[in-house]
Order: structure tokens, then sequence, then C-alpha cells
């Protein structure tokens, strides 16, 4: 499942950085994730990173937005084409 961003958000660029899918960007009030490329950090890292460095725990898990393990590692794929994610990749699964 895809993270999302709730209304807390500070705007304060925290996670901008840290998503290894470029997935976050400004929204009108506070920032958003892109469903489609949030892969919850999975081929990356071990922790969802954006949700790891926010200061008020403002990145959460998006219930409307359930993917299995193998279909995030699947986008993972999709969207890094060069980049190989095979073996024991990086997951909190
Ligand atoms: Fe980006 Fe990872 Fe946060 Fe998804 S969980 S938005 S991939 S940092």
């Amino acid at each position: 499942m895809a993270l999302k961003i709730t209304a807390e958000c500070t705007c304060c660029d925290a996670c901008l950085l840290e998503c290894p899918n470029e997935a976050i960007r400004a929204g009108e009030k506070i920032y958003v994730i892109d469903p489609g490329l949030c892969t919850e950090c999975v081929g990356f890292s071990r922790t969802m990173k954006c949700a790891e460095v926010c200061p008020v725990q403002c990145c959460v898990p998006d219930g409307n937005v359930v993917e299995s393990r193998e279909a995030l590692l699947e986008k993972a794929r999709r969207l890094h084409p060069d980049q190989d994610f095979s073996g024991d990749v990086p997951s909190h699964f």
C-alpha cells in the first residue's frame, strides 16, 4: 500500500530528499505522495524513508491503496529499468 501524507504536514522538506522514487511533491497546501510512484521503499530500504524522517509522523499507510510486496517490486522495476532488483532486495515486508 502506498503511503499518504496527512494534514499535519508542515512542508518541511525532510521527506523530499529521502524518497528513492521521487514520489513526493508539493501540493496546494501540503506535500502529496503519488501512489503510482510509491513502492513503500521496497527495493531500496527496509524502512519507509519518508515516514522515518518525518518530524510530525504525517507519512502514513494509505489503506485505500493496498499492494503486495511483489507488486511493489514490479513497480520499482518499471520505474528504474536500469537497476537490478534481483536477489534479496531491501523491503519492510
Ligand atoms: Fe517515497 Fe518510500 Fe515514502 Fe513511498 S514510502 S513516498 S517510496 S519515501
